[in-house]
């Protein structure tokens, strides 16, 4: 995405949101500055990363039309909307800023600015009686389950990190699979097909985005958690659709090295990330922005 999303380099995702969407809550999270003392992530802790800027970003306009773009081919009948709602449970009602921080509705306003939904889809929240956040084809909706943070949180602290350390983690993890499960509704609305297992793909859309908004700290929150949640399991699943956990912490990280190895390549480099698979970061990361530029660009309602 951001290959074409940042050209030319103007403001940064998190500016335009603020100009946008008129909501300054992401943009408060938004670091611009590089924290070069910034621990790296490791199995063994989870070690938040600064915000770092990356040379980047933007869902820019261009030069006309209302946001700047030309028409999108599909219908632009439809948005996301977001739908908060409280639970019944009062132990789950305290973990309405882990479940619905506020980052989501201003991504939500963002994304309803750039990409042309067919239909509406509802970011509802839900008790579900299972850590989970989801998108349900059938019912065209992306469900965030109260259950989530809970469960990340418990996997969290098993690093024996302290409770401020684990629930800005979880936070950022639960903010994460909500932009994982936003790869899915737009592979599922948009009918975008996919070349390669679609989760991987969804982690990649996650990552991508996140990389455009500036916010590698996000990014690593939930590689961490991922890594957590696999070993949290119990036998390894063969079969299941999804990467090990600890496999899609080396591939989240990798598409951030890739995204601007010069920042990232040093705090990942080769630990957690070994040089093998370091050196084949940048070249992953520009199929992959490409990829995803190209399957969004007929449904954008901005130049990407
Ligand atoms: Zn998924």
């Amino acid at each position: 995405m951001k290959t074409k999303w940042r050209v030319p380099r103007r403001a940064g995702w998190c500016e335009r949101i603020v100009v946008l969407a008129g909501a300054v809550a992401l943009a408060a999270g938004c670091n611009k500055k590089p924290e070069s003392g910034a621990p790296a992530a490791s199995a063994s802790g989870a070690t938040a990363a600064g915000g770092t800027a990356s040379a980047t970003a933007t869902w820019t306009p261009a030069a006309s039309g209302t946001l700047g773009g030309s028409a999108p081919t599909t219908k632009d009948t439809g948005k996301l909307v977001f739908d908060y709602q409280p639970p019944k449970n009062p132990r789950l009602a305290q973990l309405r800023e882990y479940v619905a921080p506020a980052e989501i509705p201003a991504v939500i306003e963002l994304v309803n600015k750039v990409v042309a939904l067919p239909r509406d889809v509802p970011v509802r929240t839900e008790e579900c009686d299972q850590a989970n956040a989801f998108y349900d084809p059938d019912r065209h909706a992306l469900i965030l389950c109260f259950e989530l943070p809970e469960h990340i949180y418990k996997q969290v602290k098993a690093l024996d990190v302290d409770d401020e350390q684990a629930s800005k983690v979880t936070r950022e993890a639960v903010l994460f699979s909500f932009l994982h499960e936003l790869g899915h509704v737009m592979i599922g609305e948009l009918e975008l097909g996919v070349t390669g297992g679609e989760e991987n793909v969804a982690d990649d859309f996650a990552t991508l985005l996140l990389i455009d908004v500036e916010r590698p700290d996000i990014i690593e929150s939930g590689a961490v958690a991922m890594y957590q949640l696999g070993k949290a399991g119990d036998q390894p699943k063969m079969w299941d659709e999804h990467a090990f956990g600890e496999q899609r912490f080396f591939n989240i990280l990798c598409t951030l090295v890739g995204s601007n190895p010069e920042t990232f390549g040093p705090r990942y480099v080769p630990a957690p990330l070994p040089v093998e698979r370091g050196r084949r970061c940048e070249d992953e990361y520009k199929k992959k922005d490409k990829a995803w530029t190209n399957l969004l660009k007929p449904h954008a309602k901005v130049a990407l």
